[in-house]
């Protein structure tokens, strides 16, 4: 019957991972949504090349014939 205390306990000391600010429930795990765009915006990159800017018009073409004309 005491472990619903702990698990209480357990949210205690829990502070943004960005700016070690305390946590705000409505965006847990951060303090705020700004700080919560910088995290996603940091894993997004870390974790996707972004080809957008760096393939300027490079778009593979689906139809490999662009010769074809008449
Ligand atoms: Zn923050």
């Amino acid at each position: 019957m005491q472990i619903s205390k702990v698990k209480n306990k357990k949210n205690k000391a829990t502070s943004c991972s960005i700016c070690q600010k305390p946590v705000v429930q409505a965006f847990r795990p951060f303090c705020s949504k700004r700080c919560a765009d910088v995290d996603l915006s940091r894993w997004l990159n870390g974790r996707y090349a972004i080809p957008v800017t760096e393939e300027d018009g490079a778009i593979p073409t689906p139809f490999g014939n662009e010769n074809i004309e008449e």
